[in-house]
Order: C-alpha cells, then sequence, then structure tokens
C-alpha cells in the first residue's frame, strides 16, 4: 500500500472513530477483547499464511483474471467496513445506498443508456448474470436463451438453475455467430460477450443487434471482463464498433472487481427498460421502510450485500473517471498495448509463437519447437511450472480443441483431441513497460 492510501485509511478510520465517540462514552465488553500477544501470534501465522499466494500486485503476474484493487479503493472499502453498511434497504446504510445509486447512474451512462435504466451492484458477474438471464427468461418464459461456445460456462448452469433450455451457438471461422443453425422462433434472448474469459475475444454485437430485432429477440450483453474497454470505444487502439453500440443491448453486466480496481464483492447488471423491476417484487415484513424511495433490495435479488462495495467503487470513480484520455481509458490502453507487444515479440521469436491476435489484453502463445500437438501441450507445461518454481514469472494454461487449433496452425501433427498453451492476462498497466522483460524470461525457459 502506498503512502498516500495509508494515510487516508488511517485518517478516515480515526476520524470515524472519533464519530462514533460523540455519541456518548462506551466500552467493548469484556468478552470481545483478546490479550495482545494472542493477537500477535495469530496475525504472524495469518500473514505467513497469505504469503502462500501468488504475487497477483507484481507484474511478472500474467496469469488468470487477476487485477490488484486500487489501494485508495480497498482503503475506501477498509473505511466503510468499519461501520459495515448494508445496501439491502436504505436503512441499512443510508450514504453507501446513495453511492451506490449514484455509480449506476455513472456505469448507465458510460454504458449510453442515457434516458432509462434500472440497476445495482451485485456481489459477482455470476449473480449479475444470474439477475439478467432470469429477466431474460421471465420475459419470454417459453424460449430458449442463446449464447456461443465460448460464453462463460456459467450460462450453461445457469440456464440450468433457472429451469430454461440454453443454447450454444458455434462461431465461425470469422468470428461470427453461425445464426443459420439455429431457429430464431425458438430463441428468446442472445447473449453476447465482449470480451471473453477464455482470450479476451469481443463477439459479434452488429451481426446479433438487427437480427434480434428483427425478430423480437432481447440482447444480454456479458461484459463481465470486457466493460471498461469502452473508454477506448473510439481510440485507434480496439476494433470499437461492438462498444459503441452497447446502448441497443437490453441488458448489460460488467464486473467492477475485474477490470474496474475493485477488491472482489462488484459485479453490476443494468437493464435499459426499467419496467422489468415488476419481476422483482417481493412482499417482506423483514425489510424496514422508512421513506418512499427505492430500496435496492427491491430491485436485487440478493438480500444483505456489502455497502462498502458501493463506497470503494464511488471513491474510485471521484478519482479515476470513465474517460478515454484520462482516469480508465490510460489504465486500459496501457494493458491493451502490453498485449499487443507480447503479440509482435512472440510472432518474431523462434520459439514461441501467438495463437492469434488478441482483441484486447488476452493473449495466448505456445512454444514452437515441437512437431505434434502433445509436444505443445507438454512444453507449455513445462515453461508454466518452471517460471513458478523459479519465481520468474507466473501464467496460465489454455486448451483449444485440435480442430480449432489446425484451423490456425495447420503444420503440427495431430496426435491428441486437444492442445494446451500459454496464456496470458495483462490487467495490470504496469505490463506494458514489463512486458519485454517478461517475455525474454519466457522465452529463455523454451
Ligand atoms: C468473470 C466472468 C464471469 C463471472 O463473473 P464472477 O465475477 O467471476 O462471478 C462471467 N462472464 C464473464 C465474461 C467473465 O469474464
Amino acid at each position: 500500500m502506498d503512502n498516500l492510501s495509508e494515510k487516508s485509511l488511517q485518517k478516515g478510520i480515526r476520524s470515524l472513530n472519533e464519530w462514533i465517540d460523540s455519541f456518548g462514552d462506551w466500552e467493548p465488553d469484556d468478552s470481545l477483547i483478546v490479550p495482545e500477544k494472542k493477537v500477535n501470534e495469530v496475525f504472524t501465522r495469518l500473514i505467513e499464511r497469505l504469503k502462500c499466494n501468488y504475487p497477483f500486485e507484481h507484474p511478472s503476474y500474467a496469469g488468470q483474471m487477476l487485477k490488484p484493487p486500487h489501494p485508495l479503493a480497498w482503503a475506501a472499502y477498509a473505511i466503510a467496513m468499519s461501520i459495515n453498511p448494508n445496501n439491502h434497504a436504505l436503512d441499512g446504510g443510508p450514504p453507501s445506498s446513495e453511492m451506490e445509486k449514484e455509480v449506476i447512474a455513472s456505469l448507465a451512462r458510460f454504458f449510453g443508456y442515457e434516458n432509462t435504466y434500472l440497476g445495482h451492484l451485485t456481489s459477482s458477474g455470476t449473480i449479475a448474470n444470474l439477475e439478467a438471464l432470469w429477466i431474460a427468461r421471465e420475459s419470454h418464459p417459453k424460449k430458449k436463451i442463446a449464447f456461443s461456445d465460448q460464453a462463460h460456462y456459467t450460462h450453461g448452469r445457469m440456464c440450468s438453475v433457472l429451469r430454461v433450455e440454453g443454447l450454444k451457438i458455434p462461431v465461425l471461422d470469422d468470428g461470427t455467430f453461425d445464426l443459420d443453425a439455429v431457429d430464431p422462433e425458438d430463441i428468446g434472448t442472445m447473449v453476447v460477450t465482449l470480451g471473453t474469459t477464455g482470450l479476451g475475444d469481443v463477439e459479434p454485437l452488429d451481426q446479433i443487434l438487427p437480427w434480434a430485432k428483427k425478430h423480437g429477440i432481447r440482447v444480454h450483453i456479458d461484459a463481465a471482463y470486457g466493460g471498461f474497454f469502452r473508454t477506448l470505444k473510439d481510440s485507434k487502439l480496439i476494433n470499437g464498433t461492438a462498444w459503441q453500440r452497447m446502448q441497443e443491448a437490453d441488458s448489460i453486466v460488467v464486473d467492477p472487481h475485474k477490470h474496474g480496481l475493485q477488491p472482489y464483492g462488484c459485479g453490476c447488471v443494468l437493464f435499459k427498460d426499467p419496467e422489468v423491476g415488476k419481476f422483482y417484487k417481493h412482499d417482506s415484513p423483514y425489510t424496514y421502510f422508512t421513506s418512499d424511495d427505492l430500496h435496492l433490495g427491491e430491485i436485487s435479488l440478493e438480500c444483505s450485500r456489502a455497502g462498502a462495495s458501493a463506497v470503494a467503487f464511488w471513491t474510485t470513480l471521484q478519482l479515476f473517471p470513465l474517460e478515454e484520455k484520462t482516469g480508465f481509458g490510460p489504465i486500459l490502453s496501457n494493458c491493451r498495448s502490453a498485449a499487443l507487444t507480447m503479440y509482435e515479440l512472440t510472432n518474431s521469436s523462434s520459439k514461441l509463437t501467438s495463437y492469434k491476435k488478441p482483441e484486447l489484453d488476452i493473449i495466448g502463445y505456445f512454444p514452437t519447437e515441437a512437431s505434434t500437438l502433445s509436444e505443445i501441450s507438454e512444453r507449455s507445461k513445462e515453461i508454466f511450472q518452471k517460471g513458478m518454481s523459479d519465481r520468474s514469472f507466473y501464467l496460465s494454461l489454455y486448451k483449444i480443441s485440435a480442430k480449432s487449433f489446425t484451423k490456425r496452425h495447420p503444420d503440427f501433427e495431430v496426435d491428441a483431441e486437444d492442445v494446451t498453451i500459454l496464456r496470458s492476462v495483462f490487467m495490470k498497466p504496469e505490463h506494458d513497460n514489463f512486458v519485454k522483460e517478461l517475455f525474454s524470461r519466457i522465452e529463455n525457459c523454451c
């Protein structure tokens, strides 16, 4: 944690303690008091156990989708957590509920829902997608929910939770959906992923929107991973066409705890039509109401939720606006640029090559000193392990079907049904400076 965040944290907690004390003197009960020696002993053990993590903050970590939250975001989170507000009902945390409404308004505006919207934070992208698919089912009770074969596995799983039929649509070589393979009459909602979890692919929203409109099909965008890349929609750094049309979709999911600098526990679902609020109706005798204002618990499937998440995200958006030239834009453009540099480096290397050109900041690549698919898999796993045991780099592995792989790389003998390659997620802006060093460490292992 940097100095400024640490100071802000200490100042915040102190000031809130003074505020609590202003209600009059009181002492914590003896039952809650622990001897200092015991505290020190347990915390020492705790810290040692936490050191068994991979170094997520360090740029040598380019493995999974793990991005360190901004220290100011978790300082704000920790300050709020000292009060522990609950954003279920307004009474559980009036200021944090207000802040949640403000960040939802900012996100709705950011995604282009200019006039109307309904939405709230969730504890994750999974729950946010569950709500969107639930509304999809309620809107078209007898129809299927379709998604591509590269969509996050949560969509198939949640279809089974919701007892609605999920339909997997093949993706063609050019990245479009194989719509000839489906009968639009069967489909109530189409899921389009902007930034797939595997390799950050941006699915063809352009193709789906007019088709869906013609057939009265809802469109749900899963931008849990990619959403914040909309800050770059008008830049030359990414292909902006899908990002520019997000406002035409019926619902959008984004995870501030992925690219939004937030600690875990922060997803978000947005609906374009506030009318869908009618599906959430409940008549709870437990929920307390002190005003006519909307309670977030009335439009959310989850009940108790950390108000601290809203506080942290609100603070972050004050400091890092959702803009191209300032705030989030420069962070994401560094991530994107790191992936492009890795693409060039692997393609000019004699030992590694990229699987395909990255669309965002995730890239797949593999060692080329191999003649069969199983040799590529074996070598990839060795490099992956070697980096970790030397503590010099941290990557992830990614499995691709032999069929897809050989379409792009026909020169390897097919002796297995799939092939495992290396994958890097460049979620940290520091990756842009570090990527050359990272690449040479990996190449030296080949
Ligand atoms: C991460 C992710 C999810 C699931 O979100 P969680 O916050 O991990 O529950 C869903 N869809 C996509 C595209 C994702 O990347």
